[in-house]
């Protein structure tokens, strides 16, 4: 028998074995907060935004554009519109109102829901409704469906189709749009859940944006199980401490610098002789960038909150490696055991993967998405010959997938490969350092030499000199930059992403080829 998979299978499990229990707390004193309700009135409100979509003539297959920080009601449209056969367009909130109406312009989407406080964001679209997240405009749609009113129409799941399109950030040119299908969206979240053993007891705050690929698919395996998810609408290391205090988080998912800055709280806390919550309790799941090693130390000790590394892209929806410590760890120093954490990991159940003779990682799975929005030319350069592309270089030890680097940041210097990663990990370790991007610059005498972009902690102080000292008591000599430049803040990306072509390309200008 084949049935076909979809996330209505999630809802649908967590409303039925648990309608009384607690399924959301949104963020409170945001208008329109949906604040604390259950797994019945979840499932209620999802039925009724289907039916007020429907009224629309929002049709199957259309698309539904959300533009929204974490929220309670982003939660609802993961299935009031994936879950009725519309497509769920998630947008990155902090792009700008040029970039936004290009992905609204590029998805077709015809209905787009704005959060209050970036309203402005959709101002003179060209679609057919936009309706504005406050708690006023939209209450309507975020309502119980109403006593005696009949339910939305069922849509005849058909786990091919697509469930949402997340527009990738994109570090050279316009985002594309991945397309994630149930299929997808369904087999990452439930080997996502089994790699990080997710059960009905989880609380799942949410430190990582609703937009980026779904929250990695974990708020679809956590409805399914019944757990609880927190909302954390903005990325604040006291408040998340606070909130994992008064609800019980055991389960998060970020980027390494939402956890830096939950360190820094906890710093605050422990100088204040305050209680850091969540010690042994609390598991965090951290990818999107290599965490330094110095980092997951921290977060195993000073947290007592244990560290899991993934691995993925949007286009895989994302899971592809995990790792995370078997028993052989457990009598490890923290520091050996964050040394062997800091790589990507073994690729998870259901993925294969493999390294090209050029370095790049390349991987299969069925997570992997269906293609890039109207452009076939690009879904099939990264699905060529049966595998998909990350762009991402790596090597395999003892089973352990290492990303050393994106593909175009590795560094030549005098013929021997040198990973940037590798550098700001080394250089992250200086107690003065709060960020660092490594980069080649052009040279007469290596070809590429390696340079370090610093910005310093408020309060400290360090030379170059110490950096480059310091760097070499940890790396080989050659890998170690030969000069380093002072900064306010290094330029990212809206999802925090660090934008190496534009750190990189004053150095460059002029030059033919970007490399030597
Ligand atoms: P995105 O599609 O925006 O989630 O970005 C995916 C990219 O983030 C990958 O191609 C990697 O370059 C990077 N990335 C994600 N997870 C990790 C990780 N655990 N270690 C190193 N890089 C990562």
């Amino acid at each position: 028998m084949k049935v076909a998979l979809s996330v209505n299978d999630f809802l649908r499990r967590g409303v039925t074995v648990f309608p009384d229990r607690l399924a959301l707390v949104d963020e409170p004193n945001v208008p329109g907060s949906l604040g604390r309700i259950t797994y019945r009135s979840f499932d209620s409100r999802v039925k009724n935004m289907a039916k007020r979509l429907e009224e629309m003539g929002v049709q199957i297959g259309d698309r539904v554009a959300i533009i929204s920080p974490n929220a309670g009601k982003f939660l609802v449209s993961y299935f009031g519109v994936s879950g009725y056969g519309r497509i769920l367009v998630p947008v990155n909130y902090r792009l700008t109102k040029e970039e936004v109406a290009y992905i609204i312009e590029h998805s077709g989407s015809q209905v787009v829901l704005v959060d209050h406080e970036f309203a402005h964001l959709a101002e003179g679209l060209d679609v057919k409704k936009v309706i504005v997240l406050d708690g006023v405009s939209d209450a309507e749609l975020f309502q119980e469906l109403p006593d005696g009113e009949s339910p939305p129409s069922e849509w005849d799941p058909d786990e091919d189709f697509t469930c949402s399109i997340n527009y990738t950030s994109g570090t050279t040119s316009r985002p594309k749009g991945v397309q994630l299908t149930h299929r997808n969206v369904w087999t990452n979240a439930t080997t996502l859940a089994l790699h990080t053993s997710v059960t009905d007891r989880d609380v799942l705050i949410h430190t990582l944006p609703m937009f980026h690929c779904n929250g990695w698919g974990m708020p679809y395996a956590v409805t399914g199980l019944g757990g609880t998810h927190v909302i954390q609408r903005k990325i604040d290391g006291e408040s998340i401490l606070s909130r994992v205090d008064a609800e019980g988080v055991t389960l998060a998912c970020g980027a390494p610098a939402v956890w830096a800055a939950t360190l820094n709280a906890a710093d605050e806390r422990a100088r204040n002789g305050q209680k850091v919550p969540g010690r042994d309790e609390v598991r965090v799941v951290v990818a999107g960038a290599p965490p330094p090693s110095k980092m997951i130390e921290r977060i195993e000790t000073e947290l007592g909150w244990e560290f899991i590394q993934i691995y993925g892209l949007t286009e895989t929806s994302p899971l592809l490696t995990v790792n995370r410590a078997p028993k052989e760890w457990g009598d490890l120093k923290a520091s050996e055991r964050a040394k062997l954490l800091s790589r990507a990991g073994t690729p998870a159940i259901g993925v294969e993967i493999k390294i090209d003779a050029d370095g790049e990682v390349l991987a299969r799975s069925n997570h992997v998405f269906a293609g890039y929005w109207n452009q076939p030319k690009e879904t099939e350069e990264a699905l060529r010959d049966g595998w998909f592309h990350t762009g991402d270089g790596g090597y395999f030890r003892d089973g352990y997938l290492t990303i050393e680097d994106r593909k175009k940041d590795v560094i030549i210097t005098g013929g021997e490969n040198v990973s940037s990663i590798e550098v700001e990990d080394a250089i992250f370790q200086h107690k003065a350092v709060a960020e660092v991007a490594v980069i080649g610059v052009p040279s007469e005498k290596w070809g590429e030499e390696v340079k370090a972009l610093v910005v310093l902690k408020e309060g400290e102080s360090a030379t170059e000199e110490e950096i480059i000292a310091f760097c070499k008591s940890q790396i080989a000599g050659y890998k170690c930059p030969k000069s380093v430049e002072f900064r306010k803040e290094l330029s990212r990306t809206a999802t925090g992403k660090l934008q190496k072509y534009k750190l990189r390309a004053p150095y460059w200008e002029g030059l033919e080829k970007k490399v030597n």
